[in-house]
């Protein structure tokens, strides 16, 4: 059952997290030459009219991107995803925001490529049209998790890999640890970030827990969270009351550049005063 669209969260506080980090990843690797693979197991629309009547029902970005629009203070770790943003806009107004594999077309070079899965179908056409004209990438109506297994290693040698699930069911919880397992044991090197709500429900508490013991040597536990959590499924978003990110293999400079970000993040993006963040190096 497919019923998540991202239309509905484009620009959310989440999206800020998660595309702002995934940029900086992607500068790191750009320090290098050498090519390398850009893969999402989950890749969405690839971009979002804000106008559209998904966007304009919740209106997620208005407490994201729209509270970043217009700030001549940004730090310099958000200068980068704040440009991009304005460039998908043609340097006018916010009417639109790119999804994570935009994002990461606007920064990769001519020798890089993207490896992009997305199974629903209308969602999976709108990215087809995103990217019609981009050599760099390759797109597969698949299951993202089961293609990334098919792709590693890749034949680069060097890949980010975004894994960003809707969580609609609660076995994907269980799924996407598997999945990473199985990733490190194919191409122990390869930068992997995963994408995880901030929820109540049990199997979203306890997933943090169930990475940190996948054992890898050098991972970060990221997290921007803007409200006071809520047990009430009912409210915005199932109660999401922020989001967080793990990374593996990061790039070393990352947890210094989210440390300067997250306390100006969460200033901008807090919904109440129990808004918080956290970087913290796990490890073995
Ligand atoms: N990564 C996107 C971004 O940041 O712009 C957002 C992705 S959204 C959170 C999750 C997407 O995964 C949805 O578009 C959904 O249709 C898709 N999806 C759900 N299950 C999938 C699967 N097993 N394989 C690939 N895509 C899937």
């Amino acid at each position: 059952m497919l019923s998540y669209r991202h239309a509905f969260h484009a620009g959310s506080h989440a999206d800020v997290l998660k595309h702002s980090a995934l940029l900086l990843m992607l500068d790191y690797l750009k320090q290098k030459d050498k090519p390398f693979w850009y893969i999402d197991t989950h890749a969405g629309a690839g971009r979002y009219r804000l106008q559209d009547a998904e966007a304009q029902k919740t209106r997620e970005f208005e407490t994201g991107i729209a509270r970043l629009w217009s700030r001549s203070d940004l730090p310099e770790s958000l200068q980068v995803y704040c440009d991009s943003v304005r460039a998908q806009n043609g340097g006018g107004d916010l009417r639109f925001y790119p999804g994570s594999p935009l994002f990461a077309a606007h920064s990769l070079r001519a020798q890089d490529r993207l490896r992009l899965f997305e199974l629903h179908p209308q969602d999976y056409t709108i990215l087809g049209h995103v990217f019609a004209k981009d050599r760099r990438a390759m797109l597969a109506r698949e299951d993202g998790l089961a293609g990334l297994k098919a792709l590693l290693p890749p034949l680069s040698r060097r890949a980010l890999v975004l894994i960003d699930p809707p969580y609609e069911q609660p076995s994907e919880y269980r799924q996407v640890v598997e999945a990473l397992k199985d990733a490190l044991r194919r191409f122990p090197g390869g930068t992997y970030a995963l994408w995880y709500p901030l929820l109540e429900q049990t199997d979203a508490k306890r997933l943090p827990q169930k990475l940190a013991g996948l054992g890898c040597e050098s991972t970060l536990r990221v997290e921007l969270r803007v409200r006071a959590p809520t047990a009430r499924p009912e409210l915005k978003n199932g109660g999401m009351y922020g989001s967080g990110l793990f990374v593996i293999n990061p790039p070393w400079t990352l947890a210094a550049q989210l440390r300067e970000m997250l306390p100006y993040l969460v200033d901008v993006l807090k919904e109440d005063n129990s808004a918080d963040w956290r970087v913290d190096v796990v490890g073995n």
